[in-house]
């Protein structure tokens, strides 16, 4: 059994991403399996350096070791363009030139945007471009990012399913979330695209995050199957809710383990607080 805990060094972590580590490092350790860290640090607009070493050393207060070197992903970028050529090769992609505000206001003239767990769907504008004017632009150098056609990726897949330990088997439903991006203007990659080529990569059989993430599972099963990688099992945990029943995120003012740590808290202590 191998397991990782992927944080994204834009910030100090909270309770949330402490119990997120213990669930992964408690099921692998529990078994005899590994436990990985991996920063996920593609988008440079809002990681900061400090922080590579402030996760470490609050997991390490923790308690909590790791196998190896811990691997970024900003390390990995040849491996996420590579895993875009082989869609892009077999027309899963498809280039969008659209603006945010363009969007925005594609959505409000429908009558009936298709909506998601996270939001309307990108309405498919640039998927309805002829091949003519796609070309045009992109030789005209046009800002763009890239998107899955979810539609002809799940023509090529079927039907495909998931389990998940704690909500079963689950089927994929390919139009969950729409066409995705897979790789955003700014850094050639995306969420989606790096967590699946990394799972893979760094041979993860079981994958264990917060429950928030179910319906970007959807979409990863998709991508596993289009590029040929093996399925992990899946444990979306339980979010941790502040007093206030509101989820404790970082943009809440939740405790960072480093607060706690300054209060006199003990790792033990923190460990009990989870555990509640
Ligand atoms: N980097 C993601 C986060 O901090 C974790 C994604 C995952 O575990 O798949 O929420």
């Amino acid at each position: 059994m191998r397991t990782r805990f992927a944080p994204s060094p834009t910030g100090y972590l909270h309770l949330g991403h402490a119990y997120s580590a213990l669930v992964g490092h408690d099921l692998a350790r529990s078994r005899g399996g590994s436990f990985l860290l991996r920063f996920e640090d593609i988008d440079h607009t809002r990681v900061r350096p400090e922080y590579y070493e402030a996760i470490e050393s609050d997991l390490r207060w923790l308690g909590l070791d790791w196998d190896g070197e811990a691997l970024r992903q900003t390390d990995r970028l040849p491996a996420y363009r590579r895993a875009l050529e082989a869609l892009r090769g077999r027309d899963l992609l498809y280039p969008c030139f659209c603006t945010r505000r363009e969007i925005r206001e594609e959505i409000a003239r429908m009558a009936h945007a298709p909506h998601g767990p996270e939001g309307p769907h990108y309405p498919g504008t640039c998927r309805r471009l002829g091949a003519p004017e796609r070309e045009r632009r992109l030789a005209a150098g046009h800002d763009h990012c890239w998107r899955l056609a979810a539609g002809r990726a799940a023509e090529l897949t079927g039907p495909l399913r998931f389990t998940d330990t704690r909500h079963g088997t689950i089927d994929v439903a390919p139009d969950l979330l729409g066409d995705v991006v897979l790789a955003r203007r700014d850094i050639q990659t995306s969420y989606h695209l790096a967590v699946v080529v990394d799972d893979a990569y760094q041979e993860i059989t079981d994958v264990t995050r917060g429950e928030d993430l179910l319906p970007s599972t959807h979409v990863h099963r998709i991508l596993q199957e289009l590029l040929g990688l093996p399925e992990p099992r899946y444990h979306h945990h339980r979010l941790l809710t502040g007093d206030d029943g509101e989820r404790l995120a970082k943009r809440t003012e939740a405790p960072t383990l480093r607060d706690l740590r300054v209060a006199g808290e003990s790792p033990a202590q923190v460990r009990a607080l989870l555990d509640a």
